[in-house]
């Protein structure tokens, strides 16, 4: 198989360094091969909750009742914030908004952070607010992976590498 030179790699913003998170703060990956992409011009930049219209801050939320993403896409669980505050149609938006630009751009890949109930794609959260992992998609890393787009955690960026490169 050849090296992929095109495709591009939709890419969490909080990873990229910018504040977008829940709680202001942003959780910048550093690594060489994040330079590089973004001066080829590969990396598409997305914070799907904020395409969503959510506001920074924003109170935490997870998928309630330890369902998956794939769940709630599917209508089958929802997304409350610790407020108790149900933000389930929000959460499907930046769904659907992810995939969206994934099919404009051309991202065959995407990069996303861990453990969040949108970008998670190895682990989220048990939906108890107590710190319970579990494995499992958050709702935009489902959507992603059902479009047929490759999603890698921030963990598991070595392996994009190689497989960009095969
Ligand atoms: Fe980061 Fe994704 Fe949460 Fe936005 S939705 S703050 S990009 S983890």
């Amino acid at each position: 198989m050849q090296a992929d030179t095109q495709s591009k790699i939709l890419v969490s913003a909080c990873l990229m360094g910018h504040a977008v998170r829940y709680d202001g703060r942003a959780k910048p990956l550093h690594h060489p091969a994040i330079a590089r992409w973004r001066a080829e011009g590969r990396l598409v930049t997305i914070c799907p909750e904020m395409s969503a219209g959510m506001t920074v801050p924003r109170p935490p939320a997870e998928i309630a009742e330890a369902a998956s993403g794939e769940e709630v896409l599917a209508g089958k669980g929802r997304v409350v914030e610790l407020t108790g505050a149900d933000v389930t149609e929000e959460f499907l938006r930046a769904a659907k908004n992810a995939v969206a630009l994934a099919r404009q751009t051309g991202c065959h890949y995407a990069l996303l952070i861990d453990g969040s109930p949108s970008c998670g794609s190895g682990f989220i959260y048990d939906g108890t607010f107590s710190g319970r992992k579990q494995a499992g998609n958050g709702m935009t890393a489902a959507a992603l992976k059902a479009a047929g787009v490759e999603v890698f955690s921030d963990r598991e960026i070595e392996l994009l590498i190689e497989r960009i490169a095969q």
